[in-house]
C-alpha cells in the first residue's frame, strides 16, 4: 500500500489539522521548530482526532532521524513558556523519544517501516519513508499524517479510503493479514469502535471473526494483551470498551471464563469513590465467574492469569483481593444491621471490593444503600484516642488495649457516644476483658 498524497480536499484538510494544532499546548512550539527542518509530520490518532474535531489526548509525530534530540529540542522550547520543566526521554535502539510535560504528552519516533517474521511476533523493524511509516499501521483512520514543514507541508496523506472512512465512521484495516501479523489490533478495533463511536467494516469484520476463530491471541505475548486490555480499562468510558472486546468475543479468547456484566460494572464504577482505581474494579469483574467457581481454587488460576497480563504486583493483589471477597461481602453486607457490624464486614477490604459486592445487590437496594452509607460516612469515623491514652490510664500493654479500641470504636460507629476523648475513654475502659 502507499499513502497518496490528499487532494484539494485533502489540503484544506491539511491546513485544518494545522490551525487545530496550533490551538492545542504546545503545538505552537511544535509548529515553530519543524519550519526548522524537512521532515517533521504529525501522524495517527492526534491528525485522526482533529480531523473529527476531537481533542487528542497525545501528539504523536514523526521525523527521519534523531528522534532524541529532535525532542530535546523540543523539550528547550517547552520549558521557554514557563511552568513545570518537560522532561524528555529517548530510546535509541527503537528510534522513539516521549516529551512530558504539564501540557501533556508528545510521542516522538522516527519513521519506519515494519515486516512479520511470524505471525504474533514482534515486527521486523527499519527506517521507512512517511508513506511506509502510515502502511504499518492499524486502521486507514490512523494511516494519516500531516507533514508540518518541507515540500508537503500542510498536505494530507493517508492511506485509500482513510478520508472517506473518516467521515462514514468505519474501523478498516490495511490489509488482509493485519490481524494476523499483530492480533492485538483485534483489542484496539473494538477499543476505538467503542471511543469513537465507529463500526467495522464488512471486511474488516469478517478478518476480525477469522482471526479470533483460528486462536490468532494465542499467538501473541500475554504482555502485549494486558499492555492492549489496560488501554481499555483506561478509556473514560471503560465499560463501553470492554463490552466492544467481549462482544466481538476476545475477552473469552483470553481466558474463557472472562465475562461482563456491564451493568452490574456500571452501578460499581458509581458507587466506586473518587479514592478508587475503576480499572482495577473492572478487571475484577471480569474475573468473577472464576471466583464462584465452585469447581477450581480460583487464586492461582487469577494470579496466573493478571501476571501473565502483566498487572504490576499492586494491582494483581487488588483485583484479586477485589474479585475474591467481592461476592461474600454482599452477603455479608445483607446480614449487617448495625454500622459496627458493617465496620466489622467491610474495613479489611478494597473500596474496590466493597463497591462490588455493594453493587452485586441488585434488587436488594438495602446492600447498595450501606456500601454508600459506608464510602460517605463511616470509612471516615476514627476515634481521637490511640493505645497510648489506655496505657497512660493505666490498661496493661497486650491485646486488650486493641480490644478496648475497637469496642470504643463500635460504640462511637453506632452513635451511643458523647463527642469528645473523655467518653472515647470511658467507653474503652468499660469493656470487661476477663
Ligand atoms: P490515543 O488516542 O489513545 O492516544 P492513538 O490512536 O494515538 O491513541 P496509540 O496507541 O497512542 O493510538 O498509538 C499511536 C498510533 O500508532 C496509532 O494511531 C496507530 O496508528 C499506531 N499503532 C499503535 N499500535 C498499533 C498496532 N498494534 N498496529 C499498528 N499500528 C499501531
Amino acid at each position: 500500500m502507499s499513502a497518496t498524497a490528499g487532494n484539494a480536499s485533502g489540503a484544506g484538510a491539511g491546513a485544518e489539522v494545522i490551525a487545530g494544532l496550533a490551538r492545542l499546548p504546545g503545538g505552537c512550539e511544535l509548529l515553530a521548530l519543524a519550519t526548522e527542518r524537512e521532515d517533521v509530520a504529525l501522524v495517527g490518532g492526534a491528525v485522526r482526532d482533529l480531523l473529527l474535531v476531537r481533542t487528542p489526548r497525545e501528539l504523536d509525530v514523526v521525523v527521519d532521524g534523531a528522534a532524541a534530540a529532535f525532542a530535546q529540542e523540543l523539550a528547550g522550547a517547552l520549558a521557554a513558556l514557563g511552568g513545570g520543566a518537560p522532561s524528555s526521554t529517548g530510546h535509541q535502539r527503537f528510534g522513539t523519544a516521549l516529551v512530558v510535560w504539564e501540557g501533556g504528552r508528545i510521542d516522538i519516533a522516527e519513521r519506519r517501516a515494519e515486516s512479520y517474521p511470524s505471525p504474533g511476533a514482534l515486527p521486523e523493524v527499519r527506517a521507512g519513508t512517511l508513506e511506509e511509516d502510515l502502511a504499518r499501521r492499524d486502521f486507514t483512520v490512523n494511516a494519516i499524517a500531516v507533514p508540518l514543514s518541507g515540500r508537503l507541508a500542510g498536505e494530507l496523506l493517508c492511506a485509500e479510503h482513510a478520508q472517506e472512512d473518516l467521515r462514514e465512521g468505519r474501523l478498516r484495516v490495511l490489509h488482509e493479514g493485519s490481524f494476523l501479523d499483530d492480533p492485538t489490533r483485534l483489542l484496539r478495533l473494538a477499543r476505538y469502535s467503542a471511543r469513537l463511536g465507529f463500526k467495522a467494516e464488512p471486511r474488516t469484520a469478517e478478518l476480525a471473526s477469522e482471526a479470533l476463530a483460528t486462536g490468532a491471541l494465542d499467538t501473541v505475548s500475554r504482555a502485549r494483551i494486558g499492555a492492549e486490555l489496560r488501554l481499555a480499562l483506561a478509556e473514560s468510558d471503560a465499560v463501553a470498551a470492554l463490552g466492544a472486546i467481549s462482544e466481538l468475543g476476545a475477552l473469552t479468547a483470553i481466558e474463557r471464563r472472562l465475562r461482563l456484566d456491564e451493568s452490574l460494572a456500571r452501578r460499581a464504577l458509581a458507587l466506586l469513590p473518587a479514592d478508587g482505581r475503576p480499572d482495577l474494579l473492572l478487571m475484577a469483574s471480569l474475573l468473577l465467574p472464576l471466583s464462584i467457581d465452585p469447581d477450581e481454587d480460583p487464586e492461582p488460576v487469577m494470579f496466573e492469569l493478571l501476571d501473565g497480563l502483566e498487572f504490576t504486583a499492586g494491582d494483581r493483589e487488588c483485583v484479586m483481593r477485589t474479585a475474591l471477597v467481592a461476592p461474600g461481602l454482599f452477603k455479608e453486607l445483607s446480614l449487617a444491621a448495625k454500622p459496627s457490624e458493617m465496620h466489622e464486614a467491610l474495613s479489611a477490604h478494597t473500596i474496590e471490593a466493597i463497591a462490588l459486592g455493594g453493587a452485586m445487590g441488585e434488587g436488594t437496594s438495602s446492600v447498595t444503600a450501606e456500601a454508600e452509607i459506608w464510602f460517605e460516612r463511616l470509612r471516615h469515623v476514627h476515634l481521637e484516642i490511640t493505645g497510648q491514652d489506655l496505657l497512660d490510664a493505666g490498661i496493661p500493654a497486650g491485646p486488650q488495649v486493641g480490644w478496648r479500641l475497637t469496642h470504643a470504636l463500635a460504640r462511637k460507629l453506632d452513635g451511643e457516644l458523647g463527642g469528645g476523648r473523655e467518653a472515647e475513654i470511658t467507653a474503652a475502659l468499660e469493656l470487661d476483658v476477663r
